[in-house]
């Protein structure tokens, strides 16, 4: 197993065991696939607390919250993986122009190689099993540096995936940036990275020197259109999914929570008061008990510095109390914050909430419109010209009506960025072909050519 934070560790002989086991041709086979596919599933089953417990002291995740968000989305996509390899493998035939008959031809997917996966701390077991289901079913052999802020997470799953996975194709190498950055100078065949744009540029940089393809989950700034709150939709539902999809998963520190609510001004007063009593209902008089708290000191004083603008301060609606001793933060509603302060321009990452007036909710198209693409756009409307604006007037990695998150969830639809959320795109099938080369065959018979495909050239031919 690789290096721990700290060491200066030399990992070429563990690479070398990769590029080996990669060139046995073992990994390619379907049999070796399932294999560490059902081993992923037996680690999720029985490592459970140890993952629980690693969830609670790092970022003191409820267990309910870590199940649905971790264990329970990835146990999920490991069985959409083992019911749809034979589909994923196989060959697909295509159709040729008449110029090639007679012939045949087909896409046959191959493995990339050896593929390097750099995983964020917020969701540490989702964000790092989630692609390497991808490269196992796709073949590879895998290298993962899980985030050093969740030093426990990054410790089990070390430990896990080497007691459960082929540790001569599956091997985790922890540390933080030093060790980030060695591993990027060696030759990969593809990287997947999750984080922040910021060290997106470092990792494309350095793929760049050996031509390797990357992948960039990058986060910030998801907005929620919310459309007239007298609609005759559900509005509970609106306000309990809108709080779940900002306070309840990892405090906010999702890159597909809700950054920021627009409404109409005279729906405002509605929505807060409603959005206050939701608040008291999932969270109780003890919010401690129910959400999980800031990473580390260094991302609680950067959201304390986020409302430390006195405009910003005044904006405060609801909660807005910090416990610097036990890295919490109250759910905390804004009312129209400054527009160029930073709680407006960066990503917020925890559980601070603003929520923007408009005149009109289709100035909601030209408000997404003037700040960097999202990575989800999320709509609370029944109104379908709304709707027609948001699909058609904007662009982000994904749209989600009436609800939040679900998307992460579903196999069939891509995950991704676009612009400064990023590109490339995993789940499902999208897993599998992100880290395979999908290779063209062709295969052509001798029964005829066409006399005009070779010279003597003659411009009658062009005639034809
Ligand atoms: P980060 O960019 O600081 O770190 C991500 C990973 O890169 C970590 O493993 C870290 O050790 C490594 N790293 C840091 N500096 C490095 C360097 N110089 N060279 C090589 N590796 C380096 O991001 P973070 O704080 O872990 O995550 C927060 C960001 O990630 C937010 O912007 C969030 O929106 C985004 N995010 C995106 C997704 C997604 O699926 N799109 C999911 C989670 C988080």
């Amino acid at each position: 197993m690789g290096g721990e934070a700290g060491d200066d560790p030399n990992f070429e002989k563990d690479l070398e065991e990769l590029r080996e086991t990669f060139n046995s041709g073992k990994t390619r086979d379907a049999s070796w696939r399932r294999s560490q596919l059902k081993a992923m599933q037996l680690l999720l089953k029985e490592t459970e607390d140890e993952i629980f417990h690693a969830l609670k002291q790092d970022l003191g995740k409820p267990r309910c919250e870590a199940y649905r968000d971790e264990i329970g989305t990835v146990t999920k996509s490991v069985q959409y993986a083992l019911g749809n390899l034979k589909y994923w493998m196989s060959a697909k035939k295509v159709n040729l122009p008449l110029i090639a008959f007679p012939a045949t031809a087909e896409l046959i997917p191959e493995p990339l190689g050896l593929v390097y996966i750099i995983s964020s701390w917020n969701f540490p077991f989702g964000l790092s099993l989630e692609p390497i289901i991808g490269a196992i079913a796709a073949g590879n052999v895998v290298v993962l540096k899980p985030s050093e802020l969740a030093p426990t997470c990054s410790a089990v799953l070390a430990s896990v995936i080497d007691k459960y996975l082929d540790n001569k194709a599956i091997k985790v190498f922890q540390g933080g940036v030093s060790v980030g950055q060695q591993l990027l100078q060696h030759k990969w065949d593809k990287i997947f990275f999750t984080g922040s744009a910021q060290v997106g540029r470092l990792v494309m940089a350095a793929a760049a020197n050996h031509l390797t393809p990357v992948t960039l989950e990058l986060g910030g700034k998801c907005p929620a259109v919310v459309d007239s709150i007298s609609g005759s939709w559900d509005r509970e539902s609106t306000f309990k999914r809108i709080l779940g999809g900002k306070f309840a998963s990892c405090a906010g520190q999702v890159c597909i929570g809700v950054d920021y609510i627009l409404v109409e001004k005279r729906y405002l007063s509605t929505l807060v008061s409603r959005l206050q009593i939701w608040i008291r209902k999932m969270f109780g008089d003890n919010p401690k008990e129910c959400l999980a708290r800031i990473i580390n000191k260094h991302h609680f004083i950067r959201l304390k510095n986020l409302l430390s603008d006195p405009l910003v301060k005044a904006s405060i609606r609801h909660g807005g109390s910090l416990d610097e001793a036990n890295l919490f933060i109250e759910p905390t509603i804004l009312v129209d914050p400054p527009l160029h302060s930073a709680i407006m321009t960066e990503e917020i990452f925890g559980p601070l909430l603003p929520i923007i007036t408009l005149d009109k909710i289709e100035d909601s198209v030209k408000f997404i419109n003037s700040r960097p693409k999202p990575l989800t756009i999320y709509a609370f409307t029944n109104n379908e010209k709304l709707k027609k604006m948001l699909i058609a007037g904007t662009s982000s990695g994904g749209i989600t009506f009436n609800d939040t998150l679900v998307q992460h969830a579903a196999d069939t639809i891509p995950f991704g960025g676009v612009g400064g959320s990023g590109f490339g795109r995993y789940h499902g099938k999208f897993s599998f072909d992100t880290f395979s080369h999908e290779k063209a065959i062709l295969r052509r018979g001798f029964l005829t050519d066409f006399w005009f495909r070779f010279p003597p050239w003659d411009d009658k031919k062009l005639q034809l």
